[in-house]
């Protein structure tokens, strides 16, 4: 494995050991020119994935990809990092099981916006506003209206929100 610092491949695996819900591998891993420490995880893929752009463009669904842009609209969220990655084997699963080998991005979008809804409710919002792509102030409202009144939504909804991730 490649160190993501320096791009030495002279790394060892410092430690091992199952994720939390036993469906992953964790090594710790260390690289031996720059010192640098990292982690890899080992897991079962079912399928091989390949996600349609809105532009027609196919690409490797990356699920690190899926990960960083959950971790953006969670930002400063107090959701335990174990259930973020619960719910993204989760969802992982579910584009497995639907069958296709290429899956538009939009309905990836509508798993994950699902996903997040039972999560977190700012997360939701902040990546709804942008996988939506509202143009209107009353979209947003609309989705505000959905959710149980949050003081918090208002200032940094939006802005952040890593939906631009998932399609990009
Ligand atoms: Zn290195």
């Amino acid at each position: 494995m490649r160190c993501p610092y320096c791009g030495s491949n002279e790394t060892q695996v410092k430690d091992s050991r199952p994720s939390e819900d036993n469906s992953a591998i964790r090594r710790r891993r260390v690289c031996g020119d720059c010192g640098g420490r990292f982690t890899t995880f080992e897991r079962v893929q079912l399928r091989e994935l390949t996600v349609i752009k809105k532009t027609g463009r196919r690409v490797p669904f990356d699920r690190d990809k899926l990960v960083r842009s959950l971790q953006i609209a969670l930002r400063k969220r107090s959701v335990e990092p174990e259930r973020v990655e619960r719910m993204v084997s989760g969802l992982v699963r579910r584009l497995e099981n639907m069958g296709e080998s290429e899956i538009a991005s939009s309905a990836i979008g509508h798993l994950v916006m699902e996903a997040l809804k039972t999560l977190d409710d700012v997360a939701y919002v902040r990546f709804a506003s942008v996988y939506k792509n509202f143009r209107e102030a009353k979209d947003f409202e609309a989705l505000l209206g959905e959710l149980s009144g949050d003081d918090d939504l208002a200032g940094d909804a939006g802005a952040d929100s890593g939906a631009e991730a998932v399609e990009d």
